[in-house]
């Protein structure tokens, strides 16, 4: 049985903030290093952020079925390679996927016991809010991610768990919940009640 947390949300909801807290939480958790066509940011590192690679070497690993899902996101190619989900979501590790709605799907689709989490902001306002600060004006892309997130908080119904993100400590608390009930569903601990049931035999 895989363990896997799909968290998903349109750009500037602070989702990745609440991956980061709950990974620093939970040394158990993995977080899924997807690959990726875009180029680096400042401060991203490749290996930890994302592998960073070419649009050549993508469409060969894609010919290749190396990627559990990929789709294309503001204009990239984003993937989660077959490779990162067998290493790091069996045997007591639990993967972490950081990936938009369309990967969400096809996860869901394949690995139907994988948690799926959606984050939203409280409001448009302060979706537009956040994107503006990230971006320091309302420049295209910030206008292009600001319609992606529309179109993304439509996909909604897909998901197991919503969370709105208001206030950071209160989102962290919704998750961590999750990731606890999540933890302690049967299916994942069958085998220690089996133990039990066997001896008083
Ligand atoms: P960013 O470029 O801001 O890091 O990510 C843009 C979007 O791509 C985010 O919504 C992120 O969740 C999504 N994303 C990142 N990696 C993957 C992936 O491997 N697969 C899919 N489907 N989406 C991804």
């Amino acid at each position: 049985m895989h363990n896997i947390i799909v968290i998903s949300g349109p750009s500037g909801c602070g989702k990745s903030t609440l991956i980061h807290q709950l990974l620093a939480e939970f040394p158990e958790l993995n977080f899924s290093v997807s690959h990726t066509t875009r180029p680096p940011r400042p401060g991203e590192v490749q290996g930890k952020d994302y592998y960073f690679v070419s649009a050549s070497r993508f469409a060969r690993m894609l010919q290749e079925d190396r990627f559990a899902e990929w789709a294309e996101v503001h204009g990239h190619r984003y993937g989660t390679s077959l490779k990162e989900v067998r290493a790091k979501s069996s045997k007591g590790r639990t993967l972490v996927l950081d990936i938009d709605s369309q990967g969400a799907r096809n996860i869901k689709r394949q690995f139907p016991e994988a948690m799926a989490v959606f984050v939203v902001p409280p409001s448009l306002d302060a979706l537009k809010k956040r994107l503006l600060l990230r971006q320091g004006k309302l420049d295209r892309e910030a206008r292009q991610r600001l319609a992606a997130a529309l179109k993304e908080l439509s996909s909604y119904a897909i998901y197991d768990y919503v969370i709105v993100n208001d206030k950071l400590a209160a989102a962290l608390a919704d998750l961590r919940c999750l990731y606890i009930s999540y933890c302690r569903q049967t299916a994942r601990n069958s085998d220690k009640v089996k133990k039990l049931v066997r001896r008083r035999k």
